[in-house]
């Protein structure tokens, strides 16, 4: 500990390596180990128990205490809804310093940040069409389960694959990242929540559900134009709770292929028109949706269970040409050629 963080007003009382915690359902014994970070919550740190199993503690700063705690009560009683979920197991005790923290399981060292991992794993399909999948299936349940995952939003700090096999861990190790809808979200927004829609909700995480799994499968931003700066400067400006945001600065969004606005198609050159192309109708169609009436009218976005179906359909109607190019058989196209060599390929083609 330093000077300086001694003469800090209010310093939140925190456990320290070594520092023995119990649990709080069983009263086994947990040791603190290291920190890992320190995040809106509270603070993360390594624990190991008497089997020598490491989990996750978040140790809760004051300010989120209750209804971080009150969250973790309702997940509890809920029950881990999708293997995805990185999923609170406990609550964690501590005699000397009177206060709780959440305990979460590991995750395991192969899962790496989705970007880094899709960019080692680019042209292993099996790989996309694992990670959209389970987002899909996992989002479906979370939502059945009168649940919502705001922290979608913040999906870059959240979403860990396995770069080998494309299994997804997502984290939620923060304030409401998994929520009921009545529940308020401090983190970060989207820009779009300017219009007054009701957040969190399961609508809400529709769209962010679609932005990524545009991102993932066609490696570019729906609304393109946006670049990172952009949207940091009118969403994400302040650490400020309050979710209320400049409508001014907002830009208008238009979807890069809307098919009634081409004002903001990409560079004719951008590899997002190949992707565009590949991917079949019944795709396009969906993001289409989602981006167009969607963007207005919250109810007109593809819900989670809708998405599942459509990226079960593209698992099962994608394949290799004798090439190597990525192929997917499309009923309502059935003049599709491969992109790599020129060949027809119908649906007696051999799909893998
Ligand atoms: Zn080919």
């Amino acid at each position: 500990m330093t000077e300086d963080e001694n003469r800090k007003p209010n310093r939140e009382l925190r456990p320290e390596s070594g520092h023995q915690l119990r649990i709080a359902g069983t009263g086994a014994a947990i040791t603190v180990g290291e920190q890992i970070s320190a995040g809106g919550g509270g603070y993360l740190y390594r624990a190991t128990d008497a089997f020598g199993t490491e989990w996750v503690v978040l140790w809760l700063i004051s300010r989120w205490r209750e209804s971080n705690l009150d969250q973790a009560r309702l997940l509890l009683d809920a029950g881990s809804v999708h293997p995805a979920f990185c999923w609170p197991v406990d609550l964690v005790l501590d005699n000397e310093l009177n206060e709780s923290g959440i305990l979460f399981p590991i995750v395991e060292s192969r899962f790496q940040p989705m970007r880094k991992a899709l960019e080692s794993s680019a042209s292993k399909f099996h790989v996309l069409w694992n990670v959209t999948t389970q987002l899909a299936d996992a989002m479906d349940r979370l939502h059945d389960a009168g649940l919502c995952y705001p922290g979608l939003v913040d999906h870059e700090y959240r979403m860990f694959v396995d770069p080998n096999t494309g299994e997804l861990s997502l984290i939620g190790w923060d304030a409401g990242s998994v929520c009921d809808t009545s529940t308020p979200y401090s983190g970060r927004l989207a820009p779009m929540w300017s219009n007054g829609e009701q957040w969190p909700s399961p609508n809400y995480d529709n769209y962010a559900l679609a932005v990524i799994l545009f991102e993932i499968l066609l490696r570019s931003n729906p609304f393109h134009l946006l670049d990172e700066q952009s949207i940091s400067s009118i969403s994400w400006a302040s650490d400020d709770d309050d979710p209320d945001l400049d409508e001014s600065s907002s830009p208008t969004r238009v979807f890069v292929f809307d098919p009634t606005d081409a004002s903001h198609r990409p560079d004719i050159n951008d590899p997002v028109w190949m992707w565009w192309y590949v991917y079949p109708q019944f795709l396009r169609e969906r993001f289409i949706e989602s981006f167009t009436l969607g963007l207005s009218d919250p109810t007109r976005r593809v819900s989670a269970a809708e998405w599942h179906k459509v990226l079960n359909r593209l698992r099962h109607s994608s394949g290799s040409c004798h090439c190597g190019t990525l192929i997917i058989f499309d009923p309502q196209e059935p003049e599709k050629v491969c992109l790599g060599c020129g060949s027809t390929f119908g649906l007696d083609s051999g799909a893998s």
